[in-house]
């Protein structure tokens, strides 16, 4: 007998609830175009927010750091990993955000998994937004501490439940800065000052914020004039920095624990040379000019309120992430087949994404696009929804 059969069952129940993820293959760099399965089609799912993925500037960096140190960082870092170029970016990253210091990790996935874990344990409790990305539900899950999750957004329930939850060791809140599937901004003043009233630590991991928000892309924190306020912040550097990595920023304790405790940290090897010095670009091009942000947030504005005047549902989004929203995912699915048809690359996302009935297109804006780009997007959105019958 087939002892794997049993994940042949799954995998038919996922396509029979038109839930099974097709996964395409991109077969240029990335950009407002791109050819995926051998079309080229509009690019309309990338988190590269400003162009940064395929950037002659930080390409550049990535060779010079290449001829100079060589494609591997060679050991975990704590063993004989930690090059000048890893020093280097956090120190910048932290000039950047404002904060004592920085750590580097692998991908902002693992810079949750290394600081929820080691930073929280037995007798503490952890709130937890109820729409907060998976990295922080598992970096929870990993935890000896209590996940107390409360309503998205809702910092009168996060009250209630931290006096509800009544006596423990120590307290945090973790929240998302910008939610990755809806585009909503975390009302971080409330949140600070609820961690304020109950002595909470606060953790923000702001992915879709860095390099979006605030003053030349500082991040959520920055843009509500936190910054000092907030104790953990979490980044990726996969997004608008259009590279690959995480980190950590906050106190040089916080810091200096992580590099003692954090477990991805001690026993995974650290980002190559090309990959920090294409980050190290990535600072230098924000720091420099705010351009592309200015860019990016017109294009956003402008491509949501055209979607918006044609009939679609773009949620509750206040970012470039404009998810259009469809509901029932099989239909949501045929959407995004009927987009890439007619050049448009947009996926669906359903459950466990996002809730079951709420599956939807998550389209990205990029600085990149044209407004022509962007006039073609919502004419074959107003094609394919009209043959589903979704807009009139
Ligand atoms: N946190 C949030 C809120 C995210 O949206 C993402 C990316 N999907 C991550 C963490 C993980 O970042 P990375 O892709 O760098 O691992």
């Amino acid at each position: 007998m087939d002892r794997m059969a049993f994940l042949q069952e799954e995998l038919e129940s996922i396509k029979e609830q038109g839930l099974f993820n097709t996964i395409r293959t991109i077969e240029s760099p990335q950009g407002a175009w791109f050819v995926v399965d051998s079309a080229k089609v509009l690019n309309m799912c990338s988190n590269n927010y400003l162009g940064f993925a395929n950037e002659p500037e930080l390409r550049d960096a990535a060779k010079r750091a290449i001829d100079e140190f060589g494609v591997g960082p060679g050991a975990v870092r704590t063993i004989s990993g930690t090059q000048t170029l890893h020093l280097e970016l956090e120190t910048r990253l932290s000039r950047f955000k404002g904060t004592e210091d920085t750590i580097l990790l692998q991908s902002g996935f693992a810079a949750n998994s290394a600081t929820i874990p080691s930073i929280t344990g037995e007798g503490d409790l952890i709130f937890s937004d109820e729409l907060n990305h998976a990295s922080i539900i598992d970096g929870c899950r990993l935890s000896r501490a209590k996940t107390i999750r409360y309503a998205h957004n809702d910092a009168a329930d996060l009250d209630r439940q931290i006096r509800a939850a009544g006596d423990c060791r120590r307290r945090f809140i973790i929240t998302d800065g910008v939610f990755s599937m809806d585009g909503d901004i975390a009302p971080l003043p409330d949140i600070v000052d609820v961690a304020r009233k109950h002595n909470c630590v606060t953790m923000v991991d702001d992915a879709h914020g860095e390099g979006v928000l605030g003053d030349h892309g500082r991040g959520a924190v920055a843009h509500f004039g936190l910054v000092g306020e907030v104790d953990v912040e979490i980044g990726t550097l996969s997004k608008a920095f259009g590279v690959m990595g995480g980190f950590v920023s906050g106190s040089k304790i916080l810091v200096d624990y992580l590099k003692q405790r954090g477990r991805p940290f001690l026993f995974s090897t650290g980002l190559t040379p090309a990959d920090v010095a294409a980050c190290l670009g990535a600072v230098d091009m924000l720091e420099r000019s705010d351009d592309r942000l200015q860019r990016l947030w017109d294009n956003a504005r402008y491509f949501r309120g055209r979607m918006q005047e044609v009939g679609f549902d773009t949620g509750r989004t206040e970012t470039p992430i404009t998810p259009v929203i469809i509901g029932d995912a099989a239909k949501a699915a045929e959407l995004s087949r009927q987009l890439f048809t007619l050049g448009v690359f947009a996926q669906s996302i359903g459950f466990p994404t996002v809730p079951r009935g709420r599956a939807r297109i998550r389209v990205m804006i990029s600085a990149v696009h044209s407004r022509e780009d962007l006039d073609f997007a919502v004419e074959q959105f107003i094609k394919a929804g009209r043959k589903l019958d979704l807009i009139q």
